[in-house]
Formats: C-alpha cells, sequence, structure tokens
C-alpha cells in the first residue's frame, strides 16, 4: 500500500532503524503461566528474577478467591468512570480499608499507578506559575504528570537534599509541589524523606510521596516507608502505592488529609474521564491488604532472601547498588551488551529483563534484579552462580 500524501512513513521506519541499532528496541515476552518465583515462557520453565510481585500474592488462592466470589456478585466490568456509576461498594471498601492501614484520613482508587501520578500533578500543580520539583530518577509517571499540568517541572539531581533546597526557596507566583519515590524503581535506594519533607514544609511546597515499591514491603503491617519512617499525613500530606507489586493485583490509591483528597475526586482528569478499577480487583486489592498483616512471614521471609543476595553476590565479586530492598539492580552500562546478558541467562533458565534507556539514564543499562517471597534460598544461590558464569562468558568475548 502506497503512503497517504505527506505521511511520514520513513520517520517511521528510520526510528524503528535507530532503535534496533542503538539497542533499545523491545521485544515483548509471552509468559504462558501464572505469576510466581517460576514462570513459563517459550515453553521452558525459567526462574523469575524480574516482577514486582513482592511478597509472592500475584497468584495467591485467597485473592484468587476474593476475585472469583466479587465477579459472580459484581460482574466484570465497573461500567463507567466512578463519578458517573462505576463505584462500587467494592471501591468504598478498600479506600477505608487503605486510609485505616496508612492512617490517613481518607483514600481514593485509581486503575493504576500511573493514572494516579498524573492525577496528582495535574491537580496540585495545574496552572502556570506553579512548579512541581521532582528527584531525577522519579518514576516516569511523575514525570509525565507535568506534561498533563501547566506547571514547570525541575528536576533536581538524585536524592539531592541541597539542590532542593536551593531551587525550592524560588517564589513562584504559583504553588510548589515536591514530589519523590520512597524508593526508586530502578535503583532500589530509599529517598530521603524526612529531609525532604522538612525542605518542603519550610518552603511552603505541598509534599507528596510515591510509595510504589515500598508499600507492603516495609513499614509495621507492611503499612510503607512512611509508616517505617513515622511519617504522618502532616509531613507527607499525599501518599500513593499501587495495588500492582506487593499486593498483587492492580490499581492504585492516593491516601491523605481529607481535603486533598476532595480535590481529586473534584479535579483529578485521570479519575474524572476514565473507566473504574473493575469492582473484583477492588475486592481483590482489599483481600490482599488484609494479608499483608495476616502474613508477616512473607516480608520477614523475602529480607532473608535480600540479605543471602547481598551475602552471596558478594562473595562472588559482583558489584551490587545500594539498595536493602527487593530490588537489586546489577549496573552493566551499555544497552546491546545489557540485552545480551539477559539473554545469555535466559538461556541459563533465569529471566532478568534488560532495563535501558529511556527508563534509565544513558549508559547506565542495568539488569533489575528483584525478588519475592515466592523464592526459594536455593534460587538464590543458582542466581548467583549463573550471573557469575553468564558475567564471565560476557567479559572471555570482550
Ligand atoms: N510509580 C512507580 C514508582 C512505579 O514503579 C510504577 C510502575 N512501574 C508506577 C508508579 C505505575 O504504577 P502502575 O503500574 O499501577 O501504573
Amino acid at each position: 500500500m502506497s503512503p497517504a500524501q505527506g505521511e511520514p512513513v520513513d520517520d517511521v521506519s528510520n526510528q524503528l532503524i535507530g532503535l534496533k541499532a542503538d539497542g533499545l528496541f523491545r521485544k515483548r515476552l509471552i509468559v504462558e503461566s501464572a505469576q510466581s518465583g517460576r514462570i513459563v515462557v517459550n515453553n521452558k520453565e525459567v526462574l523469575n528474577f524480574c516482577s514486582n510481585d513482592y511478597l509472592g500474592l500475584a497468584n495467591n488462592p485467597y485473592i484468587i478467591k476474593a476475585f472469583q466470589g466479587a465477579a459472580e456478585k459484581y460482574g466484570v466490568g465497573s461500567g463507567a468512570s466512578p463519578l458517573v456509576c462505576g463505584r462500587s461498594t467494592a471501591h468504598s471498601e478498600l479506600e477505608e480499608e487503605v486510609a485505616r492501614i496508612t492512617g490517613r484520613d481518607k483514600a481514593i482508587i485509581f486503575s493504576s499507578g500511573y493514572l494516579a501520578n498524573l492525577a496528582i500533578v495535574s491537580t496540585f500543580a495545574p496552572d502556570r506559575g506553579d512548579v512541581v520539583f521532582q528527584d531525577k530518577l522519579n518514576h516516569a509517571s511523575m514525570i509525565d504528570g507535568a506534561v498533563l499540568s501547566r506547571a514547570r517541572l525541575v528536576r533536581y539531581p538524585h536524592v539531592n537534599t541541597e539542590a532542593l533546597g536551593k531551587a525550592v526557596s524560588q517564589k513562584p507566583s504559583g504553588r510548589k509541589l515536591v514530589l519523590t519515590d520512597s524508593i526508586f524503581s530502578m535503583d532500589g535506594d530509599m529517598a530521603p524523606i524526612e529531609e525532604l519533607a522538612n525542605i518542603s514544609e519550610k518552603a511552603g511546597a505541598r509534599f507528596g510521596v510515591d510509595d510504589a515499591h515500598g508499600f507492603g514491603v516495609f513499614g509495621s503491617g507492611g503499612a510503607g516507608v512512611l509508616d517505617e519512617l513515622h511519617i504522618g499525613q502532616n509531613k507527607a500530606p499525599l501518599m500513593m502505592a499501587t495495588f500492582g507489586k506487593a499486593i498483587g493485583c492492580a490499581g492504585a490509591f492516593v491516601s491523605g488529609q481529607e481535603t486533598l483528597i476532595e480535590l481529586l475526586i473534584q479535579k483529578a482528569r485521570p479519575y474524572i474521564y476514565s473507566t473504574a478499577l473493575a469492582p473484583a480487583l477492588a475486592v481483590a486489592a482489599t483481600q490482599g491488604l488484609r494479608m499483608l498483616s495476616a502474613e508477616s512471614w512473607r516480608r520477614d521471609h523475602l529480607k532473608m532472601l535480600i540479605s543471602r543476595f547481598q551475602k552471596c553476590a558478594g562473595q562472588a565479586g559482583l558489584s551490587l547498588t545500594d539498595s536493602n530492598s527487593p530490588i537489586q539492580p546489577l549496573l552493566i552500562g551499555s544497552a546491546s551488551e545489557t540485552v545480551a546478558m539477559s539473554e545469555r541467562l535466559l538461556n541459563a533458565g533465569i529471566l532478568v529483563t534488560a532495563i535501558r534507556p529511556p527508563t534509565v539514564p544513558g549508559n547506565t543499562s542495568r539488569l533489575r534484579i528483584t525478588f519475592s517471597a515466592n523464592h526459594k534460598e536455593e534460587d538464590i544461590d543458582i542466581l548467583v552462580d549463573r550471573l557469575s558464569k553468564c558475567l564471565a562468558e560476557a567479559n572471555k568475548k570482550l
């Protein structure tokens, strides 16, 4: 078929060729089994070290049962956006459970964490004259929120509180909003949240924390990083986290002061103009939340796995980063070499996807290794052994 007049066909092909040449072309895996520590890919069982199912709840029988029962009761589709007729008892109960666990006044449920973060930025820094200050390594959804708003985006160097202090002391004509990941999604390190909260308070900026990778894993009963650090809603008025990671479901929440959540309900476009989360998923997430405190062994086991990996990887001479979370990246550098390592590992029965730009800065491509409570101790030993062998093979080739 010949291209329509003016259609930039060459531009599209050139972009795809460029991505391949730079080692940045993404291939989609097909997983043929349920999520777990071991999954089936290409008809072969492999050890899975790249999911965010930190507590191993994605295929949990109690959550499956809750989901099935709710599908019988509510059906599958939510039918409409929450402000039309898509919000059910299931969503309302989940909001209450989230507010209780996070120790905040009120919560609001979104269909995904990406939407929740777009909502936060575009609601609390919507106008020209507003400024949103973000860590350089914040998740893309917060950065993209600035595109939906008219605010100016200022990105401060990673965890650099001094730089933030200087930047946020300016006096724009509008509002100031400071946002950070709690646990950085591709690095696994923790933000200096207490300091960031103090700086924001002093500068009269609203402060929000994305606890996507801390909720369920840290804090008493898995209430998250803010709970672990005893940072209440006066210090961190906006807390966001997802149900798609440690909770093993999908969807997300923002919890915080009553008036802030009310403003999200009234103004957040990603809430108002998107179909509500499926009610059965809301019930499944509520069940997942109940299991956070009931099955604390999952967090204990996960922490043991992380320590074991750090110890064994250290003994094997692998260089790790400053992370004590279930995200343990192994920096490779070049995108093509990271892809080659990932393919080599897959042949050796280990699934760890290559994380490349634009997800991470140029020349910092990495294997983002993550752990789940479904892993066994011996899985860690197998991982370290295969990592060492594949790295040695790669070095021989260079
Ligand atoms: N925030 C962070 C820090 C994340 O890592 C992610 C997902 N990778 C999101 C937000 C988006 O959440 P969701 O997958 O539910 O859209």
